[in-house]
C-alpha cells in the first residue's frame, strides 16, 4: 500500500475507530469483527447427529438421516447457526468482505483437524455457484474456504463441481420446496473429472459456508459419488439448529 495512504487510513482510524458490527467495541484497524465476537462460536445442543451435525435429543441419528441416508457420510462444523456466528457469516456473504474467508477457513481447520476420519482424504471441493451468482455478489464463499482452507491444510482444491443455471435462490424458498428445488441443479465437470489426479477411493471434502436443510450439501455428494468418490465428507462452518 502507498505509505500516504496507510498514513491518511492511520489518521482517519485515529479520529474515526472502527468499530465490530456486532458488538459495537472498537476494532484494531485490520479487523473487521473483533475476536471476541469471533470466539463466540458455539453449538447449542451438546449431542448431534452422527451424520448430518443437526441437534438432537436422543440416539445418534436425526429423524431425517434416519429415514433415509444421505449421500455425504458425515458434516463437521464450527458450530451452530446462531449469532454472533450467523451475523459473521452474513456480513461474510452478503456484506462484501471476502477477506474473512482467511480467519474463518483458520476455524475450518481446528475442527477438521481434531477429526481423525478425515486423515486418507487428499481433496477437497466446494459447493459452486452459476455464473450470474457469482457475478451478483463478486465471489463464491464456498470457493473462498475451499481455496484458503487448502493453503493451510495439504489437501488439494479441484474444482470438479458446477451448478446448472436457472436453479431459483434456495434461501428465498420455503424449506420443504428447497430440498426439491436442488434436485438436478449440481453437475460433475467431466473435464476436471478426467484431469483429475488423486485416487477417488480416498474420498473428498466438501465445502459449503452453512447446512440449512441439507439438501444442496446431499445433490453435491450425491453427484461426487456417482463419479466414484468412496466418501464425501461435507466442511460447514455452520449448521442450522
Ligand atoms: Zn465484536
Ligand atoms: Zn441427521
Amino acid at each position: 500500500m502507498n505509505p500516504l495512504f496507510r498514513l491518511l487510513g492511520d489518521l482517519e482510524n485515529f479520529i474515526f475507530p472502527p468499530f465490530c458490527p456486532i458488538c459495537d467495541n472498537k476494532l484494531k484497524r485490520t479487523d473487521i469483527i473483533c475476536q471476541r465476537c469471533f470466539d463466540k462460536v458455539y453449538f447449542v445442543s451438546r449431542k448431534k447427529c452422527k451424520i448430518c451435525g443437526k441437534p438432537i435429543k436422543s440416539g445418534k441419528f436425526c429423524a431425517s438421516c434416519r429415514k433415509e441416508n444421505p449421500f455425504f457420510d458425515f458434516v463437521i462444523s464450527c458450530g451452530s447457526y446462531v449469532p454472533p456466528f450467523s451475523d459473521i457469516i452474513k456480513i461474510f456473504k452478503y456484506r462484501n468482505r471476502p477477506s474473512l474467508s482467511k480467519k474463518l477457513a483458520r476455524k475450518l481447520y481446528s475442527h477438521y483437524s481434531s477429526r481423525s476420519a478425515v486423515r486418507n482424504i487428499n481433496y477437497l471441493t466446494w459447493v459452486p455457484m452459476t455464473k450470474p451468482e457469482k457475478r451478483e455478489r463478486g465471489y463464491n464463499q464456498s470457493q473462498l474456504l475451499a481455496e484458503e482452507f487448502s493453503q493451510i491444510s495439504s489437501l488439494i482444491s479441484t474444482n470438479i463441481l458446477c451448478k446448472a443455471a436457472n436453479i431459483p435462490s434456495q434461501t428465498a424458498l420455503p424449506y420443504e420446496k428447497r430440498l426439491i428445488n436442488v434436485r438436478g441443479a449440481y453437475k460433475i465437470r467431466e473435464k476436471a473429472l478426467k484431469s483429475f489426479k488423486g485416487n477417488p477411493e480416498n474420498g473428498i471434502i466438501l465445502i459449503d459456508d452453512v447446512l440449512t436443510t441439507g439438501g444442496t450439501l446431499n445433490e453435491c455428494a450425491r453427484r461426487l459419488k456417482e463419479a466414484g468418490f468412496k466418501k464425501v465428507v461435507g466442511l460447514v462452518l455452520a449448521i442450522s439448529p
